[in-house]
Order: structure tokens, then sequence, then C-alpha cells
């Protein structure tokens, strides 16, 4: 990836933004591509800094083989600047590491004076020569520090909500819940109990549909705290972005909207992305993957019918045990289906890849020999164009909210199993207000897996399809030319050009 100095003729007061996701794959690939909308939107008149880590940085360069970057009509492009990392240089991006550790390490560089993190956040570089001022931080909503920095740097700060708008509003609603007896749990057995204290969802929230932290509720948790942080924090932004649609948001969402007005839906960022490229005739195409992207299995896909394979991925932080992959694998050849499953590295507890390997060489013959016929594996998929291959006829998914976007723009109906995170509740909204899938959460059993599959691929398809394929038009229509994501983004566009920073009231 080639690094692009400013052109010189750039006013230095020109709007200038830095980007500042978490260093983990789903906020780095929805936040670059936010990165690259407001480059291609703006023709460049607005600069982006991308501020990531060494390793993140590194990583990216992995499927750059596939990626041309070419500075086409818009001259300069993303500038990267990175600080160091708490991973090594060979170790996994979700290895060892947890979320609430990796974010802690950027938001201590991002509140320490004097830091190279503060001083990119103010200026774009460490670098005389090309340090310019920022006018403008897009920082993930995760950050919740962000808030008091950028009010200390005297800068407009947007944040970028990377999970789900109704993911969001169950952690804003962590504190109604807690006033409100609900959590934690009494009687911990029943999660099916409703819950009640979470404005707009009341007819369908159940502890099930919280995330998976509410079943053990610990204040001392660091994820907690964390996202009790952002909670209180939420409002003090001087807007949010949210990769959705208008019309794929429920009754909650004017209850966010109440807590900050200023909010700009702009999704399916990928979606947008691609259009405002045709729009602007760009050829170019970019991999955000942090694994080696492993497109033979595309070439699998063109062999096979159709809508006749399943495609199961549970994304880049969710593990599971070696026994839950086994009824995983069980169920699927059991379904007889045609499946492509992406097992990730370090996908299973407590063993190694290495350790993986050697033991599936050893499951019993039927199932390799129902693999062998049906199915095809691999480490890491380009999934955004499997799920657009027409041989998928159903997302196997842990409801990641990327994951859930880019398989709704394709019209892909799924089957959750979500694992932490906004995932619980995503699931929630796909099986009961969306209905384009179905929820298999909390059940890992090869009957049931069998089951479900052959639900989606079988005797409920046609009413799923219809359902998926309604919503995939309406994403369609938001991000064409006068459709409310486009809208929006066309308003983030012209504020980020006039933002100014706002003395809170309580100055
Ligand atoms: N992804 C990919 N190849 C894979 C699996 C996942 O490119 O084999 C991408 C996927 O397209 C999505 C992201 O990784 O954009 C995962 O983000 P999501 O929010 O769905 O889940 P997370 O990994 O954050 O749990």
């Amino acid at each position: 990836m080639e690094d692009h100095i400013f052109h010189q003729e750039e006013s230095p007061s020109s709007p200038h933004v830095v980007i500042f996701p978490l260093p983990i794959q789903g906020p780095i690939n929805c936040m670059l591509k936010l990165a690259h909308l407001i480059l291609y939107s703006s023709q460049s008149t607005i600069s982006v800094t991308f501020l990531t880590t060494d390793f993140i940085r590194r990583r990216l360069d992995l499927n750059s083989t596939f990626r041309s970057v070419t500075t086409t009509n818009y001259g300069p492009h993303i500038r990267f600047e990175t600080v160091p990392d708490l991973v090594g240089p060979d170790e996994d991006p979700r290895g060892s590491r947890h979320v609430a550790e990796l974010t802690r390490f950027m938001e201590d560089q991002a509140k320490a004076e004097g830091s190279r993190l503060r001083e990119v956040l103010a200026y774009g570089s460490t670098e005389a020569e090309l340090k310019k001022p920022v006018t403008c931080i897009i920082a993930d909503g995760l950050y919740g520090c962000m808030a008091d920095v950028a009010q200390e740097l005297r800068l407009p700060l947007v944040y970028m909500e990377t999970i789900s708008p109704c993911g969001l509003w169950t952690y804003i609603c962590l504190p109604n819940m807690l006033q409100a007896g609900e959590l934690p749990f009494q009687g911990k057995e029943d999660l099916d109990a409703a819950i009640t204290s979470v404005p707009g969802m009341e007819t369908y929230l159940r502890r099930c549909d919280l995330p998976s932290f509410c079943r053990a509720y610990d204040p001392n948790n660091p994820v907690i705290k964390l996202i009790l942080n952002e909670a209180k924090n939420f409002p003090r932004a001087q807007g949010h972005i949210f990769n959705t649609f208008d019309k794929l948001e429920g009754d909650y969402f004017p209850h966010i909207q109440a807590s900050c007005p200023n909010l700009y839906n702009i999704g399916p960022l990928h979606l947008n992305l691609k259009c405002r490229m045709i729009q602007h005739k760009a050829t170019n195409s970019y991999s955000n993957s942090l694994w080696l992207e492993d497109r033979s299995c595309l070439e699998w896909l063109d062999a096979q019918p159709p809508k006749s394979v399943l495609f199961v991925s549970i994304g880049s932080i969710a593990v599971m045990t070696w026994d839950q992959l086994m009824e995983f694998w069980y169920g699927l050849v059991n379904s007889k289906t045609r499946f492509l499953w992406v097992r990730r590295p370090c996908l299973i507890i407590g063993l190694s890849d290495e350790e993986v390997e050697s033991r599936a060489l050893g499951v019993a013959e039927e199932v390799l020999v129902g693999t062998k016929e049906r199915g095809c594996i691999v480490s890491w998929a380009p999934q955004e164009e499997v799920l657009a291959h027409e041989a998928i006829g159903g997302f196997l998914t842990h409801s990641g909210w990327n994951s859930t976007l880019e398989s709704i723009v394709e019209g892909v109906p799924m089957i959750c199993w979500p694992c932490l995170a906004d995932q619980q509740a995503n699931s929630r909204l796909v099986s009961k207000v969306w209905k384009n899938g179905l929820d298999m959460k909390d059940s890992c059993n090869r009957v049931v897996v069998e089951e479900m599959i052959k639900e989606l691929m079988e005797t409920k398809r046609d009413e799923l399809l219809v359902r998926a394929n309604e919503m995939a038009k309406l994403a369609a229509e938001a991000v064409a030319k006068g459709g409310s994501s486009y809208n929006d983004l066309n308003r983030l566009l012209n504020d980020i050009k006039l933002m100014k920073f706002q003395t809170p009231c309580s100055e």
C-alpha cells in the first residue's frame, strides 16, 4: 500500500479528517470503506488520514496482489499513519488479545499528552513537512475517551458506530436495565424472559438477545466498563455515523436519535462505496482483509449449481470449542447440502491450528467423504465476493454486523449463531423483525444444525428468499442517487467541510 503526501496546492486550512478505528477486522473494514467513501465522494476536497497500527497496516498488505492501488481520478489517496501495537509481528490479530485490552491500549496513547498517536490526531502526522491541522476526528464509538481527547484538542468529534444500531441501543440501555432490576438476571436459567426496559424493543427482546456479558453481569468486567463508558459519552459527539439505512431501522431508532440528534445513516457502506465508485468511474478494487484470502473458493463456487451452497463463517473474533466444531461438521455433512466453510486461524479454543489440523484428519470416514463430495474449506475467503456469487443460497453466520449487512445486500437468507457483542440482538432482528433468516442462538447440536440447514435451503427457502430480496432492494434504493444513505453521505461531507469545535455547555 502506498502513502501519498498531500498536494502542494492544498490549503493548510482545507478539511482534513483523521479516521481512528479499533485495530480489529470489523472496524478496520468498515472505517477503511468510510475513508474511501469520503475521498471518492468529495473528489478529494477532504483529506483523509487513517490512523492505525503497524500490525494492521502490514496485514492489509497481505492481499495487495489482488488490489490495484492506482491513483486515478482524485489525486491523493488515504494517508496511513501508524503507531506500534500490542500484537507482535507474528501473532494472529485476535490470537490471544482481547478487544478490551486492545481498546484500552489505544485509549491510553490517545490520552497521553505528547504521544505520537495524539500528535497524529491533531496534525495527521508527526513529521513537520507533512503536518496539516486536523479539522475533524472520526473515531470508533468504543473509544469513549475520545470525547475528552477531542475536547482537549478543541476538535469536532464524530463517532463511527461499527456495530449495529440495535446492538448499540442495548448497550446504551444498560443503565436502564440495571435501574429497572432486569440486570443482573434474577433466575439465570430463564433466558427466554422478556426484557422490557429497552424502549422500542419491548415486544421481542429477551434476556438471551442481550450481549453475552449480561449473562454473568459483573460491573468490573473490562468489556462492561468500556461499554458503560461508551454509553456515557455517546451524546457528547457532534454526530454519529451508522452503517445502516433508514428503512432497516425499527422503533428503537428514534430513541437513539433523542440522545444525539445528528445521525448519519450511510450504509450499507460497502454498497454505498461501490455505487460512488461507479458514479466516479473508478475501477480500483480494495481488499480490507487482515488474513490472506483464499480465492480458489470462487472457482469452486463457479462449479456449483445456483443457490445450492451454504456459506459458513463466524467472522474474525468469535471462537468455538472442538466439540462445537464437530457438531457443526456433522450437521453440515448430514444435511447433504453443499457448503463453503471458513475455518480461520485461531478458531478453536485451547487448540493450536496444527492440533486442529491433525485432529481433523482423524474424524469419521463418512464425514471426510461427505466433505470431499460437497464441501470446500478455506482459512479465509473474499466474503463479499462469495456472498455475491450466484451459487450461494444461504449463510450460516455469527451475525457480526458487517456480515449481516453483506448478506442483506446480496439477498442471502441467514442462519444465525451469535456469539458476542451486538450479535445476539442482530440475530433476533433477523428472525423476528426482518424475517430474512433463522435464529439458532445458544444451540449447537448436529441434529439442530442439520434441521436448520434444511429449513433454510429447502422447506422455508421460498418465503425467506422473498424477504431477503425485498431487503436487498431497499438497501440498493438507499444508496442510489436520491436515496436516504446517499443523501446522508452528502450531508456528512458538507458538515465535515463546515465543522467547527463546539464549546460544551459546561465550559
Ligand atoms: N470476512 C472476510 N472473509 C472471511 C470472513 C470474514 O472477508 O472469510 C470479513 C467479512 O466480510 C466482514 C468482516 O470480515 O466484513 C467480519 O466482520 P463482522 O462485523 O461480520 O464480524 P466480526 O469479525 O467483527 O465479529
